[in-house]
């Protein structure tokens, strides 16, 4: 009797990547923003801030930036797989990166997120330079016209004094600090 049960938990470890799937399809749904943004993701349900909205999962390393890879250090790039490839920018996100256990990031809430909302992250955090937006059409009030990458984040910017950003770039503080 206990066999079947042992073979399921083996199989929900082995299997991580379907998993974080399923979980990525119970909390997020992909929709038309309905305006110049395109698609983006958005809440399926209510998070709470530090709770994972979306595991993130490498569908292909790229040998340089594009316009929809993330950084992941100074040399490498990635394309994530849906839904987190589709998640737009803003300057004021309700999301944050953190490492993953697929050498990806997960995509945790920073505050309360309400079903139906859209989900954003701030490119800056991941990008030391950033390519993929010369005009931000993110209408947050605090928006800062483009998204030009970390490097030119001050270093008292919030999303900075919260260390919500890449580890890698972590470096280039301590080079700030350092002077
Ligand atoms: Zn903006």
């Amino acid at each position: 009797m206990m066999t079947p049960h042992i073979n399921k938990s083996v199989s929900i470890l082995t299997d991580g990547v379907g998993c974080a799937r399923r979980l990525n399809a119970r909390n997020v749904s992909v929709l038309d923003t309905g305006g110049d943004r395109g698609r983006g993701v958005f809440s399926a349900r209510d998070f709470l801030p530090g709770e994972v909205v979306i595991i993130g999962h490498i569908e292909r390393l790229e040998r340089i930036r594009t316009t929809n890879s993330i950084q992941l250090n100074w040399d490498v790039h990635a394309l994530f797989e849906k839904p987190a490839v589709i998640v737009n920018h803003s300057c004021d996100p309700n999301l944050a990166i953190v490492p993953n256990r697929f050498g990806a990031y997960d995509f945790i809430a920073i505050r309360e997120i309400y079903s139906d909302v859209e989900v954003t992250w701030d490119y800056a955090t991941s990008e030391f330079e950033c390519i993929g937006i010369s005009v931000c059409l993110c209408g947050a009030a605090n928006c800062r016209g483009g998204v030009l990458g970390f490097s030119k984040l001050p270093p008292n910017h919030p999303m900075v004094v919260s260390r919500f950003y890449a580890p890698y770039l972590e470096e280039t503080l301590s080079n700030f600090r350092g002077k």
